[in-house]
């Protein structure tokens, strides 16, 4: 690993200070010279991979005690960006009313890593490409924009189906983005000059002609917490992987439905292991509302959510395994007792 100086942030002003203090980086590799450090499970990982170089790490967890509030009063979800994985899957409350929040923590990642890693890290935690991952490949535009992407022919059966371009089709690797997503969040980011809130949707940036930008933060800005409005005690997450723990999603469904007397009066769903960012399946949510749900229902959904696939040499499994996960979570959805 090659050296960095190591701060230790005193309050949230100091921190932005710090961060923002980062001239633009001239090594790609750097991606941002001044890095925050939350729980340190991807940066710390891909630093010993010599992915990611920052000269200075800002060690954000002095300010837990103003960023990792679990507050669920008001029929609304306040998650402090530095609440822990495991204390938020484990909170009754969450687990009642937004079970889809809780099981897509609940089924990322090992007990010891969701007992280190933050939410804040979490949503922004990079791919897991291998091209990516392992500096002796020399064509991946997201680690040295203008090299080309050696996952387009080469072994993509993890890449994504949905969000690609020409550029990039690495898989957005998390899960509990995908409940964000699904509920409506909003994310609430502490800048220079003060804290913006804007729809968790636009945090991250599809591939495009940039895939090396992945999200719509500026130098210097932090997410302070995430804001999810009512409750969705009808909701699940999903995962099917390669093996049933410790394990990145091959395909995952984010579900919150709200159905009464069988008619579905609201649908969400959105797509994990997949698609190039969390992904919100608007057109199958518009194919549930106002719907008498039923098998049949939940297919034509599930086909709809992946209409615009695009599957490559290894991954078009992807889209069958995808629609499948995404009709059984309905299905789950739909049968729960609340
Ligand atoms: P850090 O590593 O500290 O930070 C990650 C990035 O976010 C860094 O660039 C950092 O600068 C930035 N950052 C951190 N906090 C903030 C903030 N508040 N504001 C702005 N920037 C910030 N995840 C899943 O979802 N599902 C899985 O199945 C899964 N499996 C895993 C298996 C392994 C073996 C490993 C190592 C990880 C796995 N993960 C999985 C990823 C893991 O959940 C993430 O590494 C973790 O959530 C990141 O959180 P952190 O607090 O450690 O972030
Ligand atoms: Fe790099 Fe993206 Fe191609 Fe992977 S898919 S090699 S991350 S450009």
């Amino acid at each position: 690993m090659r050296p960095f100086a190591y701060q230790r942030a005193t309050d949230p002003s100091s921190a932005v200070q710090a961060l923002a203090a980062a001239a633009p980086a001239n090594d790609p590799l750097t991606v941002a010279a001044i890095q925050p450090l939350a729980g340190g499970t991807t940066l710390v990982d891909l630093m010993k991979l010599d992915v990611m170089r920052p000269s200075t790490l800002v060690d954000i967890n002095p300010l837990a005690g103003m960023w990792s509030a679990i507050d669920a009063g008001g029929g609304n979800l306040r998650l402090g960006a530095l609440a822990r994985m495991s204390d938020v899957a484990a909170n009754p409350d969450v687990q009642r009313n937004y079970p889809v929040v809780a099981d897509s923590l609940k089924l990322a990642a090992s007990p010891q890593l969701r007992n280190m890693a933050t939410l804040g890290g979490n949503v922004l935690q990079r791919t897991r490409c291998t091209y990516f991952r392992d500096v002796s490949f020399s064509n991946c535009n997201k680690r040295i924009p203008g090299s080309g992407c050696a996952a387009l022919d080469g072994a993509n059966r993890s890449h994504a189906v949905l969000g690609t371009s020409e550029q990039c089709i690495a898989t957005y690797p998390g899960d509990f983005a995908q409940a964000l997503i699904a509920l409506d969040a909003a994310v609430e980011i502490t800048g220079k000059s003060g804290v913006r809130s804007l729809p968790f949707d636009q945090l991250h940036k599809q591939p495009g002609n940039s895939p090396q930008i992945e999200t719509i933060l500026a130098p210097g800005e932090l997410i302070s917490a995430f804001r999810i409005p009512g409750q969705w005690p009808r909701s699940v997450y999903l995962k099917a992987r390669d093996r049933q723990s410790y394990e990145f999603a091959l395909a995952s469904a984010a579900v919150a439905l709200d159905v009464q007397d069988g008619i579905v009066r609201d649908a969400r769903v959105a797509l994990g292991g997949v698609a190039t960012v969390p992904w919100r399946a608007r057109e199958a949510e518009a194919l549930l509302k106002g719907r008498k749900f039923d098998e049949n229902l939940a297919s034509r959904a599930a086909e709809a959510a992946f209409a615009g696939g695009k599957p490559r040499r290894h991954n078009a499994f992807k889209i069958a395994l995808g629609q499948r996960v995404v009709a059984r979570a309905l299905h789950q959805a739909a049968a729960m007792e609340v």
